[in-house]
């Protein structure tokens, strides 16, 4: 994978050399089980702690919240909708699947959705009109990043009135944690997980605020508090707290070059495609992606299989299912019309990434966008 051009990281990361060091440490040195009592678990025990520290300090937990160990963002998504009582849920077209999915299940939670900018950013008193609108909710969800725009919602301005009313919030903090600081008070829930900033997969957290409840999704030997039963992937959260510890050091100079990076991408891009258009313009977005419409003609997916062709990774705004190619329901809900949405391209970039790499992209994309136009 030398001369791969990896432009995808809000898929996922490369796992940082710091995160693969401590999991090796971790599965060579480290191998006990947290629980047990002696020697070889209280050295286990240790990694744990201290990785929960680590995310603790990157998200700027209040003291008294707790961080329990998942298997990821779904997972962490999943328990809080199920956690929550009876009633209403107020979220967003624009969320994570697992969060409609993981309330699709529960039949005595019924959804409200609030409308969604242009731009793709929440107005937080609208959000605020639809709690208001009826009974108080039992939760609202609101993502603080968008995996798809990199649009940044306004967390700040919801917890607390939100807290004032007495509602739940749960924030999905995947995309942002590792790329930009939690500029908010910490929400009731917080969700992130380790594959989008350096750590490795299968693995995330819920940071829960003191004295908010919380019931398993997994129950069995008590682990992490009563809160997630099963002996804890010491390695993968050994590599999660590393990362951790990575991105909170270098976020700020991180994110102020992937910006740069990124001005001078879409410079390039108007300039060298006449009729291409950024998704989220006047909105806050995160400093690493770029989604942008192609000019009229080109299809993203044939632009992105070409590009695969040449080692350059990136994603689209459409969804296969069924063999069939489908506008996704992020760029719908922002009122993109279904043609333009087929010619969305995302770009995610990461710290691997140089000026070099956007330079042989933005080189190679009017290329293959005439190359791939009929
Ligand atoms: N939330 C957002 C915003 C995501 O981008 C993702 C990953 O695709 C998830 C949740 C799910 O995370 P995980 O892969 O850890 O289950």
């Amino acid at each position: 994978m030398n001369d791969l051009l990896y432009l995808d990281h809000n898929a996922t990361t490369p796992v940082l050399p710091e995160a693969q060091a401590a999991m090796a440490t971790a599965l060579s040195e480290c191998w006990g089980n947290p629980s047990s009592g002696h020697a070889a678990g209280r050295a286990a025990r240790a990694v744990v702690e201290d990785a929960r520290k680590a995310i603790a300090e990157l998200v700027d937990a209040d003291r008294g919240s707790r961080v329990i160990f998942v298997s990821g963002a779904t997972e962490g998504i999943n328990q809080v909708i199920a956690s929550v009582p009876q009633g209403r849920l107020v979220t967003t077209a624009l969320e994570h699947p697992a969060v409609h999915a993981a309330a699709g299940r529960r039949d005595d939670l019924s959804v409200d959705l609030v409308p969604v900018e242009e731009s793709g950013h929440v107005d937080a008193l609208r959000l605020l009109e639809v709690v208001d609108a009826n009974d108080p909710p039992s939760l609202v969800c609101c993502m603080a990043a968008n995996n798809e725009t990199g649009v940044v919602q306004p967390i700040g301005e919801l917890v607390p009135p939100l807290r004032a009313r007495g509602v739940r919030l749960m924030v999905d903090a995947s995309q942002m944690a590792g790329r930009l600081p939690l500029n908010f008070e910490a929400p009731d829930y917080l969700v992130l997980t380790a594959h989008k900033l350096g750590g490795p997969k299968g693995v995330g957290a819920i940071v829960v605020g003191e004295g908010i409840d919380l019931s398993p999704l997994i129950v069995g030997g008590g682990q992490e508090g009563d809160l997630r039963s099963g002996t804890e992937p010491v390695p993968a959260i050994a590599g999660f707290g590393a990362a951790a510890q990575v991105v909170l050091d270098s976020r700020q100079e991180e994110a102020s070059r992937l910006w740069s990076l990124r001005e001078a991408m879409v410079r390039h891009l108007m300039h060298s495609l006449p009729g291409s258009r950024v998704i989220g313009l006047g909105a806050p977005r995160l400093p690493n992606t770029l989604s942008f419409v192609l000019p009229e003609g080109a299809s993203a997916t044939a632009v992105k299989a070409a590009l695969d062709a040449d080692g350059i990774c990136v994603s689209s705004g459409s969804s296969c299912h069924e063999g069939h190619d489908a506008p996704s329901t992020v760029l719908t809900a922002m009122g993109v019309p279904a043609d333009e949405a087929m010619r969305v391209l995302r770009i995610s970039m990461g710290r691997l990434n140089t000026a070099e790499d956007i330079g042989r992209f933005v080189q190679r994309l009017p290329e293959v966008v005439a190359e791939t136009t009929a």
